[in-house]
């Protein structure tokens, strides 16, 4: 620990990011995702899902990610902008620490009107989640009945989503509006050339992502994975690139088109893990923390949190889960394998 108050784990990893979940529920049933169509027992009230900010900032986390499910479902989401927003704006606030407040979405429900509150309550930054550009694929990777038209619509909407954010003031040029693509072969890897296309025709940087062996309804395999470097051959046959790199503590190795079109990311968490220097700490809608994606288990900590806020007691146990962190998942995958039970993706928010 610090002077500051900020933390490191036993690999010497800072707590940066905060990755809060607002709901466990979604719109959407991605197969690789598997979402429960019930919200978990114990919901955090706003008082609670402060206090859990407010400790995370103390302890040195400057990002806030909101999540879920589908965090556009939760009509939680806008009294929790509200206050943060509010806190953020007072210099003495542990909230002033904040750099950025991001939300993940898969943007169906990102009209006009929700860009606009999300940009004035202080949201700094958007990820929107879309698989696949021919609507038959839409439908099957968002696991929506219907077929063509059933993909159709979705695709209108989350474009119209990210139109709707740029006009908000979501600038893509600076990193504000992003677009996230799991690969996954054999159902949508045909989708990679388009999705790219479709990126750099809408100025986004996309970042594609390696099918995670997240929870245990998905039937994930590795041979379902297509390994970054696959995906970069690809995209650099089509439109050279050049290396940027991954910044500290990030999940995305970026990549420029060499004919100025932006920036592609890739998120090999499979075939190139970074727990080394990863910084992210996940908390679910229930209050369960998680200092890794693949853990099976999290610290409950709604004994601090409910049915009042214990500030005290909520910083320790944050700081002692902080110091005792050891996880590399990703990193022993193979020594570790895949058979202990996964805590499931739309619960922990990604
Ligand atoms: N519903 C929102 C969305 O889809 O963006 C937020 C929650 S979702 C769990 C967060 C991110 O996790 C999405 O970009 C989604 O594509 C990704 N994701 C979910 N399951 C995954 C898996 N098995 N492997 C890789 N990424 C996954
Ligand atoms: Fe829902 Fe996001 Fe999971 Fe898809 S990835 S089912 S949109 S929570």
């Amino acid at each position: 620990m610090h002077a500051d108050g900020s933390v490191v784990d036993r690999h010497a990893r800072p707590l940066g990011v905060l990755r809060l979940s607002l709901t466990g529920r979604c719109n959407l049933a991605c197969p690789y995702c598997c979402p429960d169509a019930d919200e978990p027992a114990g919901l955090l009230s706003l008082e609670a899902q402060l206090a859990v900010v407010q400790q995370a900032c103390a302890l040195g986390a400057h990002t806030l990610r909101l999540t879920g499910g589908e965090p556009l479902l939760s009509d939680r989401l806008w009294p929790l902008l509200e206050a943060v927003a509010a806190a953020r704006s007072r210099p003495d606030s542990p909230f002033h620490g904040l750099q950025q407040v991001t939300l993940t979405t898969n943007g169906a429900l990102l009209t006009s009107e929700r860009a606009r509150r999300l940009r004035a309550l202080g949201v700094d930054r958007l990820t929107v989640s879309l698989d696949a550009v021919h609507p038959d694929a839409v439908a099957r990777m968002a696991g929506l009945q219907g077929g063509v038209s059933a993909g159709e619509r979705l695709l209108g909407q989350v474009l119209a989503g990210v139109e709707a954010a740029r006009a908000a003031g979501f600038a893509p040029s600076l990193g504000q509006l992003k677009l996230n693509s799991v690969i996954q072969r054999g159902l949508n890897d045909d989708q990679l050339i388009p999705l790219a296309a479709l990126a750099r025709d809408h100025g986004v940087e996309l970042r594609l992502i390696e099918y995670m062996d997240v929870g245990n309804r998905n039937g994930w395999t590795l041979d379902q994975v297509v390994p970054a470097t696959d995906m970069i051959e690809r995209l650099n046959a089509e439109w050279p690139l050049q290396a940027v790199g991954r910044a500290p503590h990030a999940t995305a190795s970026r990549w420029r088109y060499r004919d100025g079109r932006g920036v592609v990311g890739v998120i090999a968490s499979i075939t190139e893990p970074f727990c080394g220097d990863c910084n992210r700490l996940r908390i679910t809608a229930d209050g369960q923390a998680f200092t890794c994606l693949f853990a099976s288990k999290g610290v409950n900590l709604q004994r601090w949190l409910m049915p009042r806020v214990d500030g005290d007691g909520l910083r320790d146990a944050l700081t002692a889960l902080w110091l005792r962190r050891d996880d590399r998942f990703s990193e022993r995958r193979a020594q570790l394998g895949s058979a202990a039970p996964h805590a499931e993706m739309a619960y922990l928010g990604g």
